[in-house]
């Protein structure tokens, strides 16, 4: 897209999603990365063969340049992200890519470039059409592969990052994982892009090389032109265009501010969480794959809190085998060694789209056919996945969850397929570890309401506050017009916390939560005030939660807990819990400074 010529004044601000935290100063480069314009064409017979040709040699290339990005990324950091070109090579095997395409060409006599367009196309509507926004980011994958096939297919030349002569912040319409993983981290000192979210496969590889970046900024390449001095603010998502002399010196001031801290937080990834009068915390990581075990490890985890297994189901054509997921359950295990794994049965359905099963399109599918319900209805997916589970505790330990459980009926047919699949192995002679806890995840207002019966079936419970909070205060979470409602210091979702939290305490079972508020700082304290034991994060989390945890006793966290109790509405409870912890921890929550 070529760049708008605007006028761009001095502190132009510019608001996206805060992806990776951090400050950056520098010059922009503009990197032509638009959608690539594929014209489409109706073929003869005669030409069928030449264009099947030239697009099995594009995708050809496509996984040649991948296989060396792997290559070359071997010595890097960020090895243990390899997967994500894993994904990508799978991708390139994927028959509704690749194989329709070839269809097309052959079948309704469409050139290469337009047959692979239109089946990107639909890919791509597809994946709009899902609700949740971690797996409708998914789609960035899908977008990755398909710039890279196309570009092969148009003969264009990839523009690559480790040519760079100085440092510069990266503006562009979207960057895949790949581009990621060659960035030199001397050179591209931050990025920003049109489309994108948090939880993208990008923006999950910009925290964890330490690069900041704001995404979803929508138009900033139609905006900014090369060479164009500015700042980028990852962690509150803004960007300023052209600073002043007294934005920079602020800014300036801040980024020596915020490495400080960030240095400081290393020393914090293999202490204890614990609170200065020795209440001891487990904070563990969330993970999609098995390959994120080992980073989640040397951050700091404690064992997985949550495996979000539905993504293995994402990747190839069938779902995987028993005797796969065994394999990467096993793996996980052994990476994990001697802390646990929980691992969560699938949750798709609904929001949770995975091409494969065929979903019917229903009016309302975040309350339909969606993660238990599913597994209950197509129960050789649910047998399979649950032998897995059981083959894999055998090598070390292992914790299994439910997803979206509404009541105790639900749980006691979990456990029975459960049950079911243990006697199996058992008269089959295969090793299953004696045992193996079960967890129920509270997701639902029904669960909340119940938690006190369902405390006596289970031996956790895991709170699952992105789908809890939704769900309580009737809010779609992916819907922007209601997402102002969406409060996860709503005094409803306070008072479900402390029912979740007592029901567990009177029956003496453990209670985490795996919700994104588990890793949010500003909560964490909260949270160990209303007696959770146990807090699943994304990885890079930890470190700042067990900042947070180390300089604070729980006497003090209780009264602040009490005294936010008290409130009436979801803003005065933010307020009070904001201005608290703004003066306790002066450099971490006041925004003024940060
Ligand atoms: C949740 O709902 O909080 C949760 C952890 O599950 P997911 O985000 O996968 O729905
Ligand atoms: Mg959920």
């Amino acid at each position: 897209m070529a760049s708008v010529k605007i006028d761009i004044t001095e502190d132009t601000l510019l608001v996206g999603i805060a992806a990776s935290p951090g400050i950056a100063i520098s010059k922009s480069r503009l990197v032509n990365r638009s959608q690539l314009g594929a014209i489409e064409r109706r073929i003869s017979d005669s030409e069928v063969e030449a264009e099947l040709a030239a697009f099995r040699a594009a995708v050809e290339c496509s996984r040649q340049q991948l296989i060396q990005i792997k290559q070359q990324a071997k010595d890097k950091v960020l090895a243990e992200h390899l997967y994500i070109i894993d994904t990508h090579l799978l991708i390139l095997d994927d028959d509704m890519l690749i194989g329709e395409s070839e269809a097309l060409i052959a079948g309704e006599k469409i050139n290469a470039e337009g047959a692979f367009n239109r089946t990107l196309r639909k890919l791509r509507r597809a994946f709009d059409n899902i609700s949740d926004e971690y797996i409708r980011e998914r789609r960035s994958d899908i977008d990755s592969i398909g710039d890279r096939v196309m570009r092969n297919l148009l003969g264009e030349i990839r523009e690559t990052f480790d040519n760079l002569d100085s440092q510069v912040i990266v503006v562009a319409h979207d960057l895949s994982p790949g581009d990621t993983v060659q960035m030199d981290k001397e050179k591209v000192v931050g990025f920003v892009t049109d489309v994108g979210g948090r939880t993208s496969h990008t923006a999950i590889l910009a925290r964890s090389l330490g690069i900041p970046a704001v995404v979803g900024l929508e138009t900033v390449t139609s905006i900014v032109p090369d060479d164009l001095p500015m700042i980028i603010d990852g962690t509150n998502g803004t960007v300023i265009l052209k600073p002043s002399a007294e934005t920079f010196r602020k800014y300036l001031e801040k980024k020596q501010r915020y490495e400080y801290l960030e240095k400081e937080l290393e020393a914090f990834r293999q202490l204890p969480a614990e609170t200065l009068d020795g209440y001891r915390l487990v904070l563990r990581g969330n993970v999609d794959f098995a390959d994120e075990v080992e980073n989640a490890r040397l951050l700091g985890a404690e064992g997985i809190g949550l495996f979000r297994t539905e993504f293995l189901f994402m990747t190839g054509e069938d779902p995987p085998s028993e005797e796969e997921q065994f394999n990467i359950y096993r793996r996980a295990v052994e990476l994990m060694a001697p802390y646990p794994v929980t691992i969560r049965t699938l949750d798709v359905g609904g929001e949770k789209f995975v091409p494969e099963f065929n979903l019917s399109d229903e009016a309302n599918p975040v309350m339909g056919l969606r993660a238990i319900r599913f597994s209950l209805k197509e129960v050789n997916l649910f047998r399979t996945q649950l032998r897995a589970i059981l083959r894999a505790s055998a090598f070390g330990q292992i914790r299994i969850m439910f997803p979206m459980i509404s009541g105790v009926a639900e749980m006691r047919s979990c456990k029975q397929f459960l049950d079911k699949a243990r006697q199996e192995l058992a008269n089959e002679g295969v090793a299953v570890a004696e045992n193996v806890d079960v967890g129920v995840m509270i997701e639902t207002p029904a669960a909340v309401l119940v938690s006190d019966l369902l405390a006596k079936e289970v031996d956790f419970f895991s709170v699952g506050t992105n789908d809890l909070i939704q769900y309580c205060l009737a809010i779609d979470r992916s819907n922007e017009h209601v997402a102002y409602l969406y409060e996860p210091m709503h005094p409803a979702v306070l008072r479900a916390l402390r029912l979740i939290c007592d029901a567990a305490k009177t029956e003496g079972i453990e209670v985490g939560m795996c919700g994104e508020m588990a890793g949010e700082q500003l909560y964490s304290l909260v949270l160990i005030a209303l007696g959770f034991n146990e807090l699943s994060m994304n990885p890079v989390n930890i470190s700042r939660i067990k900042r947070v945890m180390r300089q604070v006793d729980m006497g003090e966290v209780k009264g602040l807990l009490e005294k936010m109790l008290t409130l009436s509405t979801a803003t005065d409870v933010a307020t009070c819990l904001e201005s608290e912890m703004a003066e306790k921890f002066p450099e971490v929550f006041n925004l003024e400074l940060l």
